[in-house]
């Protein structure tokens, strides 16, 4: 198979390439500096330079990947804030994080999706649970929450426009990572291992679902 990682210099990412690599699949994994690069390199991946927030570093994407058939890609590059409604975002700081979790994918499904439908294979978007309205009691990661929600939206408005490709989001639990923290529950190789075994599992009647890492579907969004 042919896998395709976006934002894979660290965590969640960096340990979905290592996974697959170990399984014997071809990995192609992006990083935005040279440092991830040659990390991914080193490792046996095609490493690709991209800034998902960057439109200019995106839209090269397609070209990149132009003759491929990609079985699973990811977009997996993310960013987390912590505050909540009791002291708005900065426009610096929503603009970050909705360039990066929202306009990243939505600028990347154009580029990307075309070669997923040539395998008929699957977009998976890592997303998270605090993107889910129906159950939300706090505003704690307020702006962080807002992007998620969002993706949400992309990924399931953008499954009819792809038919032969299966979209779906993805949330990895909460996971030891620089994001998640030292005090979550999951480890980065038991959460990757848990959505590779999900993604492994994913057939066309999946389209447009809410998974969490290890298959069971959200109730609601
Ligand atoms: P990390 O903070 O460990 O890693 C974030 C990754 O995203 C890094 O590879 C980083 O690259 C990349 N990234 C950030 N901004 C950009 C950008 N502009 N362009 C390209 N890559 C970028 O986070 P995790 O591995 O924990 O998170 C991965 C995904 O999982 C995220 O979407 C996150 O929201 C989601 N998630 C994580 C949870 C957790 O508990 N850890 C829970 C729920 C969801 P760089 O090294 O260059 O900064």
């Amino acid at each position: 198979m042919t896998i395709l990682i976006l934002g894979a210099s660290r965590g969640i990412g960096l340990e979905f390439t290592r996974q697959y690599l170990e399984a014997g699949e071809r990995v192609i994994a992006t990083a935005r500096d040279a440092a991830g690069m040659q990390r991914l390199t080193d490792m046996g991946a095609q490493a690709l330079k991209l800034d998902v927030s960057n439109p200019a570093s995106i839209s090269g994407l397609s070209w990149q990947l132009d003759g491929e058939k990609i079985d699973i890609a990811l977009y997996v590059a993310g960013i987390y804030t912590t505050e909540g409604a009791l002291s708005p975002p900065t426009q610096q700081q929503f603009d970050q994080v909705m360039h990066t979790n929202v306009l990243g994918a939505m600028q990347a499904i154009p580029q990307v999706a075309p070669w997923v439908e040539e395998a008929k294979g699957i977009f998976a978007f890592i997303t998270s649970g605090m993107g889910q309205i129906s159950t939300v009691e706090s505003s704690f990661g307020w702006t962080y929450r807002v992007s998620k929600a969002a993706l949400n939206m992309a990924v399931v408005a953008a499954q009819p426009d792809y038919p032969k490709a299966t979209f779906i989001a993805l949330c990895p639990g909460w996971v030891q990572t620089d994001m998640g923290g030292t005090g979550a529950p999951l480890t980065v190789e038991a959460s990757v291992g848990a959505m590779r075994h999900t993604l492994s599992r994913v057939t066309p009647k999946d389209k447009a679902k809410f998974l969490h890492h290890d298959g069971r579907p959200y109730a609601s969004w």
